[in-house]
């Protein structure tokens, strides 16, 4: 029998503004009628991709694929300039999707090439993000983990930048190292907001409960980072892709109340799917019987208007209390 009485979402999670500004913008063109293609899944979410894909729109890998005269919505990891001026050559309708965040991200870097600096760029190599970056400072060093470091060469002038998604600790760490490595360091801080907010809110829940959830695509860096943190706090935890993986009732233990976090390309219905499905799966009689119910109390306590991010349209439940 379970014992999970009672569910928490934390709180600033859902769409990071970047994934819901592109994936609405693919949206309300599929909605007015053109061919749209996303460059790349708009998101890591099979869900979200599938629901695109049932309005029309078509993932499309490289600018080949695109079919004359259609409209190619750019994610919101961004591009290279190379592949920019390609779809203009093309005379492709380009809707903008790249998040403001890494628009300012590409601005520094191409500035800190004008400028001279020997770049590093703290960030996972072949990430979207990281090959778009990387069109406005090819000769950039990328590096990742920790061991990746001693690659880092000693130079006069030196610049450190990151991609969006990297965690705080981590770069503040590679900056403490780069100090002996230059004679010159410029610190360009890009880690985003959002990131920092939804790591903090997955900690401070992580912390009042006995259980976490971390919702995401395997893939998904920062989703992966989330489930580091709760293990650092010390909650166990597993991640899911979907609802649909819990399907083993053990592995809540004697929890009794059980967190749920996602990350920034996972939608917020999904954190209510999974909310509900815990208690489904692993509640008391009564919280059983209640999931929906509870599961939506956890939705309505996490979105608040300060911090929600939703793509949902206006007038939807989550919406209203968004706002
Ligand atoms: S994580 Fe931040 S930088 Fe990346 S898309 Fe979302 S809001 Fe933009």
């Amino acid at each position: 029998m379970g014992m999970v009485q009672d569910v928490r979402i934390a709180k600033r999670t859902g769409f990071c503004y970047g994934v819901r500004e592109a994936v609405d913008k693919a949206k309300e063109a599929a909605d007015a009628g053109r061919i749209t293609h996303t460059l790349g899944q708009v998101v890591h979410n099979e869900g979200v991709v599938a629901s695109l894909h049932a309005r029309g729109v078509q993932p499309i890998q490289g600018l080949d694929e695109a079919l004359d005269g259609s409209t190619v919505v750019i994610r919101a990891h961004g591009i290279t300039p190379t592949v920019r001026q390609a779809a203009a050559d093309r005379g492709l309708d380009v809707i903008d999707g790249t998040c403001s965040w890494v628009l300012a991200e590409q601005r520094e870097l191409r500035k800190l090439v004008e400028d001279g600096y020997t770049i590093v760029l703290l960030g996972t190599p072949n990430h979207p993000e990281v090959v778009g970056l990387l069109g406005f400072a090819p000769d950039a060093i990328v590096v990742d983990e920790e061991d990746d470091w001693d690659r880092i060469p000693r130079r006069k002038r030196m610049a450190l930048i990151t991609q969006s998604t990297q965690p705080p600790w981590k770069f503040e760490r590679l900056a403490a190292r780069m100090v002996n490595l230059a004679h010159e360091l410029k610190i360009v801080n890009t880690v985003c907001p959002v990131t920092i907010r939804r790591q903090e809110d997955t900690v401070a829940t992580a912390r009042e409960v006995d259980f976490m959830v971390v919702v995401g695509g395997r893939s998904s860096a920062n989703t992966k980072e989330l489930t580091r943190l709760c293990e650092i706090v010390g909650a166990p935890v597993i991640q899911v892709e979907h609802a649909r993986d819990l399907a083993d009732p053990g592995v809540f233990g004697d929890a009794t109340v059980v967190g749920v976090t996602g990350g920034t390309s996972t939608p917020i219905e999904d954190l209510q799917a999974v909310a509900e499905r815990i208690l489904e799966l692993a509640g008391t009689p009564e919280a059983r019987t209640r999931a929906g119910a509870i599961a939506l109390e956890a939705l309505d306590a996490a979105a608040t208007p300060a911090g929600r991010t939703s793509s949902l349209p206006r007038g939807s439940g989550v919406a209203a209390a968004a706002r």
